[in-house]
């Protein structure tokens, strides 16, 4: 197997392009290959993620370049454009075609439409280790026969098979007319078509269409797929299609794209009674099995909440212990000893200042909630690859279309739970404009990961024993405030019914721990990468609308605190009509992080939180640090416990600790537990931060559905808080 290297000129140099369905094995397939020294970037003018790696071997420079995971060519998905565009423009000298083997039916169909096209094909014939587990046979000799590919059986996670399949794409790319994949039939009549069609377009377009492949555009001219033909840049005569097809229409009665998806399938399900012998008896399958619980018509619901809840309340036990060990860290050693190395080198107060309680409170206090973060993006991370997360999506169709939307609509608002930002992108895996802005307009209500720290530290500080419950209730609170909005929106702006579609349900399978681990990094960075910019610069601002006009003697009397104390009495049916609560949200419109961080900056740069903060400061940094990584220790521990207990195993619960964060110390003076919640609740519901905006603004081409986010949140975000604190204090609570 080659290495991965600089260019050398005089070698040759292939191409070959990766296709698969999702979750075939893509990706392990590529970093097994090239050692994962790839090339990440986007697909241009799109957010599709692109990967490729240089393999150099001693013959050739191979390219492999990643497309975009897909069932099938069709115009419908940005991913499926960005794949086909790729294999029909830049015309790769050969395709891997990365196939689940335990599931050939679906990933056949896909197949056949590479097939399509004329490139060389090579199937990897992945997952094999799991289809022999099936007892799967086979017969690898009537595919290559068949199809007129050649199969190499692969097991990328163990790195089988690889060796052979780069050979083999090398003798087939010297070999390109001997391996040149078969035009399969697709019965008579459309076959009749497709090469009068063909004919048609190569009398009008003469002698710009040797580099089209050509039975490709015909079939898609039949389909009526406009996209493929425009794209293509060729003239087409539309009545001379109709004329052609108008036979078709009358003896199938029905659109041509599903006569041609039905050609298709027919084919694939000949191809597998031809090629795979399953095992004589017929075991249900566990998958089936785990199905038949999951997807039930009364059961899928209440175990989609629940296994919602374990996340969250797992999220919170692991990480809680690791967020008390950053804050103390922070909080205490890092900003003291920051301080004194300032104030050393003689720097101004003012900076000082600016730093430890600008940047290390503001940052600092977004920092504590990276274990949460991570731990929240790694059960995430686990549901999808685990194949929950399509069943989550498939039992709420029904919900969903009560809302006018499809349970596809359910895989962007998933992903808002991580951040609003890509599941606005997201929403282009929609069909229509409509599924998508109204999709839009509900994602917000999905508690995305920023806001998560507000949760945190308000349930450390007064929920500790039933944090996991309490997040999780806001969490719900959004999703069934989402249904409502959606029934409200249906019934008003966005009239109409959504199509049906066919949810596809990956197997159940135990994602690996590479896969975990860098899916939850992919997850979890932007929010570092958040900290270490976007908000160490509004911080900074911050420290200055709190530190301006110059010289102003208490925080109350700075810009941002004036903006407070106006805001404020709006808040005060709320439970929380204080400036500092109002100048936290304020700044919370930049984004969601910013609340805590504000927090962090408006209560201990106060004279309060100096009394509760300087108590425990004492002994040398030699002791200081063994104490930090002591802690550290303890925090592991901690974390262990709490996850046994989760399961029952142990009844040790845990103390919180007194002696936690003068943050902490001070919200207990200032909020209740009933206004902590509602002011959660407002934090949940309250105005999509200013990147989202963006994102509509790019996605939607306007302003006017960010306006309308706006203006319908702040006001569902005060009404709810009101009902909740209002109706708290009516029955009693406090
Ligand atoms: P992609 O969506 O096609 O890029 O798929 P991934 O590379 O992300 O793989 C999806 C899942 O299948 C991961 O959990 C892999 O670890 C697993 N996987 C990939 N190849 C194999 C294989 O040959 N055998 C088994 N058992 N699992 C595999
Ligand atoms: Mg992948």
């Amino acid at each position: 197997m080659g290495s991965v290297d600089q260019g050398e000129p005089n070698k040759k140099k292939i191409v070959v392009a990766v296709a698969g369905n999702p979750n075939s094995g893509k990706s392990t397939l590529i970093n097994a290959l090239s050692g994962s020294r790839l090339n990440v970037g986007n697909w241009p003018g799109v957010t599709v993620e692109k990967k490729s790696a240089l393999l150099n071997t001693s013959e050739a420079e191979i390219l492999l370049v990643d497309l975009p995971g897909t069932y099938s060519l069709s115009p419908y998905t940005q991913e499926e454009i960005v794949a086909r565009d790729y294999l029909v423009h830049e015309k790769p000298d050969v395709i891997i075609n990365v196939v689940d083997a335990t599931n050939l039916e679906r990933n056949f169909y896909l197949t056949i439409q590479l097939l399509e096209l004329g490139i060389p094909v090579v199937v990897a014939m992945n997952m094999y280790d799991e289809a022999k587990a099936k007892g799967f046979r086979i017969d690898k000799k009537s595919i290559e026969e068949i199809l007129g590919v050649r199969v190499i059986n692969t097991v990328a996670t163990r790195k089988e098979g690889l060796d052979d399949l780069l050979d083999t794409v090398k003798s087939v790319e010297l070999n390109p007319d001997k391996f040149s994949p078969k035009i399969l039939s697709y019965g008579a009549d459309i076959d009749a078509a497709a090469l009068k069609t063909a004919e048609m377009i190569e009398e009008v377009n003469h002698q710009n269409i040797k580099d089209i492949p050509i039975r490709w555009i015909a079939l898609k001219a039949i389909e009526g797929d406009s996209k493929a033909i425009e794209d293509s840049g060729l003239k087409i005569d539309n009545s001379a299609i109709e004329h052609i097809t108008s036979h078709l229409h009358a003896a199938h009665d029905s659109d041509l794209e599903s006569v041609m998806a039905d050609a298709r399938y027919g084919l694939v399900s000949g191809l597998v009674r031809e090629a795979l012998v399953r095992p004589g008896v017929q075991r249900v399958e566990l998958t089936e099995k785990i199905d038949r619980v999951v997807l039930n018509k009364y059961l899928g619901i209440p175990i989609f909440f629940a296994a919602m809840w374990l996340v969250f309340k797992l999220t919170f036990d692991i990480s809680s212990p690791f967020m008390d060990w950053i804050d103390g860290v922070t909080a205490g050693p890092f900003s003291k000893w920051s301080a004194a190395a300032m104030q050393s080198f003689g720097l101004p107060d003012w900076t000082v200042s600016l730093f430890t309680e600008g940047v290390v409170a503001g940052v600092g206090f977004v920092l504590v909630f990276v274990p949460v973060i991570f731990a929240m993006m790694f059960f995430i991370t686990f549901l999808e690859g685990s194949g929950y997360m399509a069943r989550a999506a498939f039992v709420m169709d029904k919900a969903m279309h009560t809302i006018g939307l499809h349970g596809k609509s359910f895989i962007p608002m998933l992903l808002g739970f991580g951040c609003n930002v890509p599941a606005v992108y997201a929403t282009r895996m929609l069909e229509n404009k409509r599924d998508r802005i109204l999709t839009a307009l509900l994602i917000p209500l999905m508690s995305c990961g920023a806001r998560l720290p507000v949760y945190a530290l308000f349930t450390a500080v007064f929920f500790s024993a039933y944090a996991g419950v309490v997040i999780w209730s806001l969490y719900v609170m959004g999703i069934l405030l989402a249904v409502l909005m959606g029934l409200v929106f249906k019934k008003t702006l966005f009239r109409g019914e959504a199509p049906m579609f066919i949810m596809e349900l990956p197997p159940y399978r135990m994602p690996s721990f590479r896969n975990l681990t860098v899916h939850t990094w992919e997850k979890g960075k932007h929010f570092l990468v958040k900290a270490g910019t976007y908000i160490l610069a509004m911080s900074v601002l911050v420290w200055f609308l709190l530190n301006l006009p110059w010289g102003v003697e208490h925080k109350k009397d700075s810009f941002l605190g004036r903006a407070g104390q106006v805001a404020a009495p709006a808040l005060e049916p709320l439970g929380f009509g204080k400036w500092e609560a109002a100048s936290s949200l304020i700044t919370g419109v930049i984004a969601k992080e910013i609340i805590v961080g504000t927090m962090g900056e408006i209560y201990t740069t106060d004279e309060r939180a100096n009394d509760a903060v300087k108590s425990e400061n004492a002994g040398s940094a030699y002791n200081e640090l063994k104490d930090i990584s002591a802690s550290f220790v303890k925090a592991v521990k901690e974390s262990a416990i709490n996850v046994f207990s989760t399961f029952g195993i142990s009844s040790l619960a845990l103390e919180d600790d007194e002696d936690a964060g003068g943050l902490k110390q001070l919200l207990k003076k200032e909020f209740t537990p009933l206004s902590a919640y509602s002011f959660m609740v407002f934090v949940l519901l309250y105005m999509p931060c200013m990147v989202v905006a963006i994102a509509m603004k790019q996605e939607f081409g306007t302003w006017k559905w960010y306006g309308l986010a706006f203006a319908y949140q702040t006001a569902l975000a005060w009404i709810a808080a009101f009902v909740v604190y209002q109706g708290g204090r009516l029955l009693g609570f406090e």
